[in-house]
């Protein structure tokens, strides 16, 4: 084997990335990883971290209403936007000190720096040249936007996290995961929330049933949803913003958020250059082993465009490890991915939509929609919805699919049952645990008719 400098380079240190790296450097491989920004990446730093620091900070306005019906007078409540971002800051430096010391108890050496490929082995940061026997691209997403007139005016969920202050009125571009879940944090907190789409309605991947379900809670709760409508134009004036959409209405807003997807940050690397394929929005080609078109290159994460989820990112790191340092090869499966959207209410689902099941066959299907029990005492308007989807011939639960509280808490149990194959004859034989709202998974009997379907 030819003298390299490392067995391995990493270049992103997001959640795929340290994961590979630090197996790899258990398993005794010399290891290195190059980061330009924070150790931790997106979801430490950018993303689903922070983001549910807001979350949980958002709910505390329906809590405090709420905590009257069971008695409580609670005292004026106030609340302050700059505390929540300073503890949430804190907390974000308190982990990033962990993952750094995490590397460094694995011997794997952190530098910082923008990384490029010089050529299949070679990495050059800011000027210096390293070579490595293997080189793992992890260098994650980024968010993507048209290109409109006055789009330098917006924000994304970048800047999101980190408002000097609250706007009173904010204008949400998209319906995804980020849209939605910014939609619902704002609300909370008081901003006039409103949600512009190009579609009929948001989340879609997502079942048509949790689809509209959500879209009514959310609607419930003051957002207003501006649907099969796209941004034409974005004016600044006198502090605040005008933002023209195709039917010709205006909306004046304090605030225009971006939340119109991701794209793998892959340019400026050398990739190409390398020899290294890249698919139509510049993602890296990979196969199940998370091998590149170049033998000795590999990519985890976001900037393959397999799964933007971050517990995806971290087995794609560690199937990575195994196979090339530990000598167990293990592919990663991306069948039944559990996930969640942080909504206010959330939602939580793995395995099939209904549309996606019916593709492949009969289904049956079971529907229920309750108010949560706390909300018999507060009078709340919001409810839940549990949906079973069924293979009508073998009995396999192929979907299940949540709205409402604890929604991600609860799909994640149920995501082993998925990948365990379970039936619906064994949800049915599972005795429930009252009262709770996740009970009445295992409690629904009766099919939704076929005319409903
Ligand atoms: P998504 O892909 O989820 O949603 C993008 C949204 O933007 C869609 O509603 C899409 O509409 C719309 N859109 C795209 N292009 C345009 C355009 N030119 N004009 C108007 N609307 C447009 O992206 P997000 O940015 O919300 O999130 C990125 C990824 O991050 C997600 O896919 C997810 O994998 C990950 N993520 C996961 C989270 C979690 O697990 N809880 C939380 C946050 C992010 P249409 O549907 O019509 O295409």
């Amino acid at each position: 084997m030819a003298d390299y400098d490392y067995d391995l380079i990493t270049i992103g240190a997001g959640s795929g990335g340290v994961r590979a790296s630090r197996l790899a450097g258990g398993y005794g491989a010399r290891v290195a990883v190059v980061e330009k920004s924070r150790v931790g990446g997106t979801c430490v730093m950018r993303g689903c971290v922070p983001k549910k620091f807001l979350v949980y900070g958002a709910h505390f306005a329906e809590d405090f209403e709420d905590a009257r019906a069971y008695g409580w007078t609670p005292g004026p409540a106030e609340f302050d936007w700059a505390s929540l971002i300073a503890n949430k800051n804190r907390e974000l430096d308190r982990l990033e000190g962990v993952y750094e010391r995490i590397l460094r108890d694995n011997h794997v050496e952190l530098i910082r720096g923008e990384a490029r490929l010089a050529d299949p082995h070679t990495v050059e940061i800011d000027g210096r040249a390293l070579t490595a026997d293997k080189i793992l691209i992890s260098t994650g997403s980024w968010p993507s936007m048209p290109n409109i007139t006055g789009i330098e005016h917006v924000i994304t969920s970048n800047e999101a996290l980190d408002l000097p202050s609250l706007p009173k009125r904010v204008v949400i571009v998209g319906g995804g995961y980020i849209a939605v879940e910014f939609a619902g944090i704002f609300n909370a907190l008081g901003v006039e929330v409103t949600v512009v789409i190009r579609g009929d309605t948001i989340l879609r991947g997502f079942d048509q049933d949790v689809r509209e379900t959500l879209a009514t809670e959310m609607e419930n709760k003051g957002i207003v949803i501006r649907r099969e409508c796209l941004v034409r134009s974005i004016e600044k004036a006198n502090g605040s913003y005008s933002v023209l959409c195709s039917d010709d209405c205006l909306i004046e807003t304090d605030l225009v958020m971006y939340a119109t997807g991701r794209l793998p940050n892959t340019r400026d690397i050398g990739l190409e250059g390398a020899g290294v394929k890249l698919d139509n929005i510049g993602a890296v080609v990979v196969d199940e082993w998370s091998q590149s078109s170049v033998e000795n290159i590999y990519a985890v994460g976001d900037v393959t465009n397999r799964s933007m989820l971050t517990p995806v990112a971290i087995a794609e790191g560690r199937a990575f490890a195994e196979t090339v340092f530990n000598a167990s090869a293990i592919p990663v499966r991306h069948r039944n991915i559990p996930s969640a959207v942080f909504s206010q209410p959330p939602i939580g689902a793995v395995g099939l939509t209904e549309q996606q099941a019916r593709e492949n066959g009969p289904v049956d299907v079971y529907v229920s929609r309750f108010r949560p029990m706390k909300h018999t005492l507060t009078g709340r308007e919001e409810s839940i919805m549990m949906k079973l989807v069924v293979n009508q011939d073998s009995d396999r639960v192929l979907g299940c699919h949540m709205v409402g509280q604890d929604a991600p808490e609860i799909i994640q149990g149920l995501a082993v049952a998925l990948t365990c194959g379970v039936t619906k004859a064994q949800f049915d034989a599972t005795i429930g645990i009252h009262p709770t709202a996740a009970e009445e998974f295992v409690t629904m009997r009766e099919k939704r008719p076929a005319a409903a379907a």
